[in-house]
């Protein structure tokens, strides 16, 4: 398994197709336990950085995590926007003079952008947020020791979003909703399975 600057830019325009087709869903599951603009937030945010990554000529996935990042960060206003984006960026540091990514750097990078999640949004697992599925992943990865299957990336992302469903949330606007939070799936979880789902599907294309 590796992961060339071609495949990371791939990654991102995989990303926001799953967003863009799935913009209204994001929005109704943000408008239940938040303020209705996650859809919103990650569908402006992901096609500004295809946008950016788009017809350039990068030399490195670090590059292209840092500009992918960076446009994440300035472009979105929500808090998804920052978060996501920091965990890109910490990705695009882990990954500096490491390429191209294998499976160690993967794994490596997923974990520094969840630290830098669960940093910047003072969260841990169980919260109901996006952590919840980053660390299902990062945890997946590290067990498995050198290798991995696609489909069961993305299976466990998915399950991870699942379970937000029984959780009450602790932070972020959906806090605010104390026990009424319970019963809903968290947004920021689904947009992560998009993640996850689309770096599954990318990297079963280049193993082919
Ligand atoms: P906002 O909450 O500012 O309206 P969004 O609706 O775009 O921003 O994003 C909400 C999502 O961001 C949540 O579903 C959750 O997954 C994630 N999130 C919010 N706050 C935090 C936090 N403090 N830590 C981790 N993730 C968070
Ligand atoms: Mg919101």
């Amino acid at each position: 398994m590796k992961i060339q600057t071609e495949q990371s830019v791939q990654w991102f325009e995989k990303i926001n197709e799953k967003i863009q087709a799935n913009k209204e869903y994001l929005t109704e599951l943000d408008q239940a336990i938040g303020d209705s603009d996650h859809g919103i937030n990650m569908a402006r945010g992901f096609q500004e950085t295809v946008n950016k990554l788009t017809g350039q000529d990068y030399e490195t996935v670090s590059d292209v995590m840092k500009d992918a990042a960076m446009t994440l960060i300035s472009k979105v206003g929500g808090a998804s926007g920052p978060l996501f984006g920091t965990a890109f960026l910490k990705f695009s540091m882990a990954v500096k003079g490491k390429e191209p990514v294998d499976y160690d750097a993967l794994t490596n990078g997923l974990e520094e952008g969840l630290q830098g999640v669960m940093g910047r949004g003072k969260a841990t697992t169980g919260e109901k947020t996006m952590v919840d599925v980053w660390s299902s992943v990062v945890a997946y990865l590290k067990q498995g020791e050198g290798s991995f299957e696609t489909d069961r990336l993305s299976e466990t992302a998915k399950k991870a979003m699942e379970q937000t469903k029984g959780m009450m949330a602790t932070k972020g606007r959906a806090a605010y909703f104390k026990e009424k939070s319970i019963g809903h799936i968290d947004p920021g979880s689904v947009s992560s399975f998009y993640v996850f789902d689309a770096l599954a599907e990318v990297l079963k294309e280049a193993e082919q």
